[in-house]
């Protein structure tokens, strides 16, 4: 169990650092955690410390009622959204939220982000919906989030900011990563005319390909970054 729980710090650790060259987060703004497989546990990111100074020891293990196992460290204030949407789905291993402006901008005029480009409905599967306004860290907001997030893999969070899930930690960053990219284009093309969203039953072809057939057998998959460079 050790052994796992610490490559996934390693992981968390490494999304951390990405989500500040990303820009996806300034200073300590944002949280990350990932499950610990085959364990009621969580590594998760601490409260106050910026990602560019976070070591492994700073990382938190908790149990799934927000106690601390391991670690010196108080976790995220934003424990609470975390332990909810793991609660409601069995098959994430990873949330990142992020505070990241254009998703920000669209939870703060309370629009959801309709599907309107393909790799966004390949790692989303759908819409982004939007959790009604609950101040941070607060169970109220814990409970908006994983009751609004679904069976999609991404949710905006009124006048606050992102919250994107996967099969592990860098599938949620991709996620956060791409949500952020569409609210641009989405902000950009809204000014341009109309926004025309992508058809669901393409949606659903787009994410089932991606599901079941994307990257190399054996699991030893391209990264999105690879995959963009490479003209899809
Ligand atoms: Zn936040």
């Amino acid at each position: 169990m050790l052994v796992t729980a610490e490559k996934i710090k390693e992981q968390v650790l490494k999304t951390g650092e990405m989500l500040i060259r990303g820009g996806l987060v300034t200073g300590t703004s944002g949280n990350i955690s990932a499950r610990v497989p085959g364990e009621r546990l969580f590594v998760i990111t601490p409260s106050g410390i910026p990602y560019d100074q976070m070591k492994i020891n700073d990382l938190v293990l908790v149990d799934d009622s927000g106690n601390t196992v391991d670690g010196e460290r108080r976790p995220t204030t934003e424990w609470r959204m975390h332990l909810a949407i793991y609660g409601v789905r069995a098959d994430v291993e990873a949330v990142v939220h992020t505070h990241s402006v254009f998703a920000s901008a669209l939870a703060v005029a309370g629009k959801t982000l309709p599907p309107i480009l393909e790799d966004m409905a390949q790692l989303v599967g759908g819409e982004v919906p939007l959790a009604g306004y609950a101040r941070a860290g607060t169970a109220k907001l814990a409970a908006a989030a994983a009751e609004t997030l679904g069976r999609s893999n991404a949710v905006l969070l009124a006048n606050h900011g992102l919250a994107g899930v996967g099969r592990d930690v860098d599938e949620a960053y991709q996620v956060c990563l791409v949500v952020e990219k569409a609210a641009r284009v989405y902000a950009w093309a809204s000014l341009l005319g109309n926004v025309k969203p992508i058809a669901p039953e393409d949606v659903k072809v787009l994410r089932d390909g991606f599901v079941n057939d994307y990257g190399q057998p054996g699991g030893d998959s391209l990264s999105l970054f690879e995959f963009d460079r490479r003209g899809g």
